[in-house]
């Protein structure tokens, strides 16, 4: 006899899981179809940075708030450890000064803090350890923000699935691809199921099954390269770090007013990386290796070939940024994420019982839960 679920996710991304744990937290009863053994998709390939501050203004930013708190509170439940918390915005320009200084106005800049030169000394004695490893020495000042934190992503997500399965009684089926849904009706070539409603949470895979739903979006692919590298022994990130071109990339700061000078300044004096779309993030492991990266290339598909030019950008704003002698690569990778010039995320209601949700911006670790939960209140809202 096949089981009728309340809600069937396709895809385990964390979009997917997302759905499924904000549905069991409203009673409902779970599955999740995956068409790979294991989910590997843009979910385990992220930094596993998990940032509020930076995030556009209204929605996305309030989902953010929202996916941290769940975060927070699944982390020491599921076994997923938190490896460093906060995020340090490294200012070299005074026009990235002035973006900084601006966003402490508003209220996304609430709890985050500017120290100045004059202020490095004081750091360590205002709790805020191993800012002497990053290069302060062309450096005007520092964007502190304390909501940021970070999972390792490729264990965590795995961790993720665990729990939802074990501790949310959420059943997972792994290794089978939706090919079709229809009505209640979802049909992999291995297995039927049943279920009240469904939402396909397909990330990238936009020319499968959701494709005939999304085409009226426009849609890109986002393709980014990514660095793991080994840096000297002993050394320690205060937390994840940025630069000025992340205050003129991640929208609730570029959009800002004060914003527009310092993107001239960047157009003008980093065109290589504006080409390439490079700001840097770099976050740390347990075992102390670094993820670096990263770099955005648009297109219709997946851009296949990594560029060593890239790398090497990559890499010389990194040793810009840190005080690291030793830059060891140890693993490479690329990513893709839906990325669209007007929305941040999308849902879907392509019917009663069926919607999709995607993430459109490259911050689905950040804001999925929030997404989730605002697309099961409206769908539960609109159906009873
Ligand atoms: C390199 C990189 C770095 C990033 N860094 C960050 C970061 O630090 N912080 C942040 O917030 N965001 C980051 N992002 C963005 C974030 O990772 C994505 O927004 C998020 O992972 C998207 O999740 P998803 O569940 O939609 O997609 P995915 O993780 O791709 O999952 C979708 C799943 O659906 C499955 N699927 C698709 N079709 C079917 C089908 N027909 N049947 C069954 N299963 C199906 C796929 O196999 C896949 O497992 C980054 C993205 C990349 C690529």
């Amino acid at each position: 006899m096949t089981q009728m679920y309340d809600l069937l996710v396709v895809g385990a991304g964390i979009v997917g899981l997302a759905h499924a744990y904000e549905a069991s937290k409203r009673g409902l009863k779970v599955a999740v179809v995956e068409k790979d053994a294991q989910c590997v998709g843009a979910s385990i390939r992220n930094f596993g940075f998990v940032t509020v501050s930076g995030q556009s203004a209204k929605d996305t930013w309030r989902r953010a708030v929202y996916a941290s708190e769940q975060w927070a509170l699944i982390a020491p439940q599921a076994g997923i450890d938190i490896i460093h918390r906060g995020s340090w915005v490294v200012c070299q320009r005074p026009e990235a000064v002035c973006v900084a200084q601006a966003f402490l106005k508003t209220t996304m800049g609430r709890d985050c803090q500017f120290f100045s030169k004059d202020q490095y000394p004081e750091l360590p004695a205002l709790g805020h350890a191993n800012t002497d490893n990053l290069n302060l020495g062309s450096s005007l000042g520092l964007l502190y923000s304390p909501h940021e934190f970070r999972v390792e992503s490729r264990e965590a997500i795995p961790q993720l699935a665990a729990w939802l399965a074990s501790a949310c009684d959420v059943d997972f089926f792994w290794g089978m691809e939706v090919l079709s849904i229809d009505g209640m009706r979802v049909n992999t070539p291995a297995q039927q199921f049943l279920a009240q409603r469904v939402v396909i949470c397909p990330g990238a895979a936009i020319h499968g099954i959701a494709k005939p739903y999304l085409s009226h979006h426009d849609l890109k692919l986002c393709t980014l390269q990514m660095l793991r590298i080994r840096p000297d022994a002993q050394f320690v990130l205060p937390g994840s770090v940025m630069t000025d071109n992340s205050l003129a990339r991640y929208l609730g700061w570029s959009e800002l007013p004060e914003a527009v000078a310092l993107k001239q300044v960047i157009r003008n004096e980093m065109p290589e990386y504006i080409a390439e779309g490079i700001h840097l993030i770099a976050v740390q492991s347990a075992d102390g290796s670094l993820v670096v990266g990263d770099s955005h290339r648009y297109g219709r598909s997946e851009q296949v070939f990594s560029s060593e030019h890239i790398d090497r950008l990559i890499i010389q704003l990194l040793q810009q940024t840190l005080r690291i002698t030793r830059c060891d690569i140890v693993e490479r990778w690329s990513g893709v994420y839906l990325s669209s010039d007007v929305e941040d995320a999308i849902i879907e209601a392509v019917s009663p019982t069926l919607r999709v949700a995607v993430v459109s911006s490259g911050t689905g670790a950040s804001t999925a839960f929030g997404l989730a939960s605002d697309n099961l209140d409206d769908w539960l809202r609109s159906t009873t």
